[in-house]
């Protein structure tokens, strides 16, 4: 099974490889097959690429903002077209289920590249009247940025990013996670098709120190990263060198909050989708399910039987709901955690463990597991796990559950399920998050500004939102009399 690009690297408009940069492997998590072999990118390569950035962004800046809105709008078309290769390279690079690829990584880039597409036209400052003269701002890019990927999304990730950074006419230079390198080169393909100038948007490959090294560089202005938060906190100081903007979108303890009147089987799609979806491998995930006390153990119940009809097997199969983890040290590292929730003490209702999928011995597959009498100070509560592992809570209050709730360091997402509605905009008024649900969990519509507070993030993706973190201000003032001087 075969993923190899033309090159590791899409720099100034065509596939180029860096035999000087360190090699690394792509695998398939099913298997462990080697699908791609890849270069880092050697320093003298980020300095061409961030030099060739910097050229195209001037003539990209200079186009008006409808034009290009055309390409974004072009490039979303392409993408919709070439939605099963993309979707089925996903799944290859990062084994999630082509059932889920399909519908929500590729379609949901598309759907970005729509969004910013269609709003790039209109974006603009403010006019003031002041009487004898008047101000006016205008909203000018930065130059160039820097994406960053997480692998759980990868081409979701880069269309996030590029489609407002490049709307709002600046330069990207996107980085993926070195565990899944393939489809950002894709959507660099795609865009160029589109009519995208040369330079204006390239994918460097890399690990360890590439990220590092593009933060670093003087001729960057911004940088965007989706990681863990020790990632988040070294690109922001070493941005804070160069004084240059971050958007930080890191990770999460969410909590998921069920009332005992809330719709029992829509709160527990709710619970599911926001812990098994994508293997559980999703920063915003309510992986801390609160549920009062009087509908616990019918909760439970209900949980442990729709959790035991979820398939896990190959993810290429479109009826496989769930497949592997994303990477060997990944599935360590969960299956670490389920260890440590036993051992403080949690119950086990279902999974546990890893899981064998027989055609696929070797594959990093682990089981949808549910934790009930979870406590707040347990392990388990406080870190975020990133698998397929749920942790049921209970509360008794409303007032309790929300402080246990807030009781975090992180502030990524929160969703409540009530049908008392004033119950439902009061608590998500007193939670701690950035991005809230109330009877739904982990939608993300691009007309929704996604991102955290605390330690969960600065800045927000998508919508109008977005828009404010890939420009800056001008303002000008303009006088209509004479100059009023003492001298
Ligand atoms: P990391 O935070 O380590 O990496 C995310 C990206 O940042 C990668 O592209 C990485 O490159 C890059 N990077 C790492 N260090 C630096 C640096 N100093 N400067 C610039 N770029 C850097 O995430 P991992 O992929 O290793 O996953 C670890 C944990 O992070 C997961 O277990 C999970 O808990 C969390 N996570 C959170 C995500 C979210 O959406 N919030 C998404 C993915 C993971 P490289 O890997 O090539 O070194």
């Amino acid at each position: 099974m075969r993923a190899q690009p033309i090159a590791s690297h899409f720099i100034a408009g065509s596939y180029v490889e860096s035999p000087g940069g360190k090699g690394f492997d792509s695998l398939y998590p099913v298997t462990g097959e080697v699908i791609a072999k890849m270069h880092a990118a050697a320093g003298s390569t980020i300095d061409k690429t961030v030099a060739a950035a910097r050229a195209a962004q001037k003539e990209w800046a200079a186009l008006s903002g409808a034009e290009r809105g055309r390409v974004l709008r072009r490039a979303a078309e392409i993408i919709r077209e070439r939605n099963r290769e993309l979707s089925e390279l996903e799944t290859l690079d990062t084994g999630k289920p082509l059932q889920e690829t399909l519908v929500a990584d590729a379609a949901s880039g598309a759907d970005c590249l729509e969004y910013f597409g269609g709003i790039a036209a209109d974006i603009h400052g403010e006019f003031t009247d002041l009487g004898g003269s008047f101000a006016y701002t205008k909203r000018e890019p930065l130059g160039v940025c820097v994406g960053i990927g997480a692998w759980n999304y990868p081409i979701q990730i880069a269309c996030w990013k590029s489609a407002p950074a490049l709307a709002c006419g600046n330069a990207m230079i996107f980085k993926p996670s070195e565990t899944t390198p393939l489809t950002a080169l894709k959507l660099a393909e795609i865009y160029k098709e589109a009519g995208l100038p040369d330079g204006v948007f390239n994918v460097v490959q890399g690990f360890g120190d590439v990220g590092a090294k593009l933060v670093a560089h003087p001729g960057v202005a911004k940088v965007s990263v989706t990681g863990s938060v020790p990632t988040g906190a070294r690109v922001m100081a070493a941005a804070a060198e160069g004084l240059k903007h971050v958007t930080l979108e890191l990770g999460g303890k969410s909590p998921l909050i069920v009332f005992e009147d809330a719709e029992i089987e829509n709160a527990i799609s709710g619970a599911m989708l926001g812990n098994f979806y994508s293997s559980g491998q999703i920063c915003s995930n309510g992986t801390r399910v609160f549920v009062q006390k009087d509908i616990k153990q019918k909760f439970l119940d209900r949980l442990r039987e729709r959790t035991s009809k979820i398939r896990l097997g190959d993810p290429m199969d479109e009826e496989t709901h769930l497949g592997p983890l994303v990477s060997k040290p990944q599935f360590e590292k969960v299956l670490g955690y389920i260890g440590k929730g036993r051992e403080e003490g949690a119950r086990v209702i279902i999974g546990g463990d890893a899981a064998t999928v027989p055609s696929f011995k070797e594959g990093w597959f682990v089981a949808p597991t549910v934790f009930a009498d979870v406590t707040d100070n347990m392990t388990i509560a406080r870190e975020e796990i990133f698998g397929p592992v749920m942790c049921v809570l209970d509360f008794d209050t409303e007032e309790e559950v929300v402080a246990r709730a807030n009781a975090t360091e992180f502030g990524l997402a929160a969703g409540v399920f009530t049908k008392d509605i004033q119950r439902g905009h009061r608590v998500v008024a007193a939670l701690e998050a950035g991005t809230c649900w109330i009877n739904a969990y982990n939608l993300t519509p691009i007309e929704m500004p996604f991102g955290g507070v605390k330690k969960s993030g600065i800045g927000r993706e998508n919508a109008r939102a977005a828009i404010e973190h890939y420009t800056q201000l001008k303002s000008v003032y303009v006088e209509m009399g004479d100059v009023e001087s003492p001298y």
